[in-house]
């Protein structure tokens, strides 16, 4: 077999960018992976076997880590992938290969994706949402089962804007990261470095090369805008008990989580829903912008017209069964007149 076939056979790349090797992995991380051949080697097997002073060797590897080739192993435990965090400094590291599937956050975020068709990254980008739906299969089969989930497992919940601006305020490390699921998908033009990273998952981020660290001031401006932009904010709620990681800032189009519950049919439970919008019609003025907001459709114009001020208006219409509780229509209400109702034992949040 040669070289490149090797490549592709052991990065586990998916036959559709199979030709694009090129694109997204240079000469020497190819000699890496092929030379590691599944193994986990310290700095000096790698050394040893790349005949390379042990230096060069370490600083390889260093920028392998963050182009996501390779992981890293601390005492025999995987530190690669993002919720296995532990502190690496000052402590022997062995490298694990990485798969493709890894590669592909660096490479859609900060690397050549757009050197690829748009058919190939289409194609590329329905097999990563495919791979990440299997990988979260088992979790998300758990939630659905366990009516309490949501209080005791690590999961995604929408959030409203407060709630993850309290994140932002708790913790002590901020950082944001090009939103991969944007990145990759383009399904739309909103904010594309808009993923919040927050203490370990700050930490991660940085160390390994992506993203930029914020300090908290920044971070609550870069939360504020990405709300102005009609993203909703998406991660888990209980991270008093579990720590801190970040949360997402999505989009129906393009984000990974959203899209995957309709190929594991957890619609409403994961991502979990936990509010519902109430508008006060008494005081609603019926200019629109909550139709304009809301991605899912709950807020519309029914086709009537209304009488507001003398003047005609396109009345805006509720339709509460399509509301997934995000809250933009709330903070984007120009006289405040949309509250959020809770729909499991958490305080209402009132305009
Ligand atoms: S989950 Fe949301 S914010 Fe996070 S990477 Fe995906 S779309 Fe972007
Ligand atoms: S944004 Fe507020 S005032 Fe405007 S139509 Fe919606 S609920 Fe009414
Ligand atoms: S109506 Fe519901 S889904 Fe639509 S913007 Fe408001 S909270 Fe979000």
């Amino acid at each position: 077999m040669d070289r490149i076939k090797e490549f592709i056979a052991l990065f586990q790349i998916p036959p559709a960018i199979a030709p694009y090797v090129t694109v997204f992995a240079e000469p020497d991380e190819i000699d890496l992976i092929v030379t590691m051949a599944g193994r986990t080697l310290s700095v000096v097997e790698v050394a040893d076997l790349l005949k390379l002073p042990m230096y060069q060797a370490a600083a390889f590897l260093e920028k392998a880590y963050r182009r996501h080739f390779v992981h890293r192993e601390v005492a025999g435990r995987k530190v690669g992938y993002i919720f296995d965090h532990v502190d690496t400094t000052d402590k022997p590291l062995r490298y694990i290969p990485a798969r493709f599937y890894d590669r592909l956050d660096e490479l859609t975020m900060y690397g050549d994706w757009d050197a690829l068709p748009k058919e190939i990254r289409d194609e590329v980008t329905g097999w990563w949402l495919q791979e990440y739906a299997d990988k979260i299969a088992p979790v998300v089969e758990k939630i659905k089962q366990d009516p309490d989930a949501h209080q005791k497992i690590k999961q995604k919940d929408f959030l409203l804007l407060d709630e993850a601006v309290a994140q932002v305020d708790a913790a002590a490390v901020h950082a944001v990261v090009n939103c991969d699921c944007r990145s990759s998908t383009q399904g739309c033009s909103r904010m594309v470095e808009a993923c919040i990273r927050l203490d370990d998952g700050a930490r991660y981020t940085l160390e390994r090369g992506l993203g930029r660290q914020l300090s908290k001031d920044e971070c609550k401006q870069i939360v504020l805008a990405t709300d102005r932009d009609g993203l909703m904010h998406i991660d888990t709620r209980v991270w008093q008990d579990h720590g801190l990681f970040g949360f997402c800032n999505c989009c129906t189009c393009c984000c990974f989580p959203l899209r995957a519950s309709t190929l594991l049919d957890s619609d409403r439970v994961y991502p979990r829903v936990h509010y519902q919008a109430r508008r006060d019609e008494t005081v609603c003025t019926h200019c629109g912008r909550c139709v304009r907001r809301c991605p899912y459709g709950a807020f519309y114009h029914d086709g009537s017209t209304i009488l507001m001020n003398g003047k005609s208006r396109k009345a805006v219409a509720f339709d509460a069964a399509k509301c997934y509780g995000c809250g933009l229509c709330r903070t984007g209400c120009p006289i405040g007149c949309i509250a959020m109702h809770s729909l499991r034992g958490i305080p209402d949040d009132h305009p």
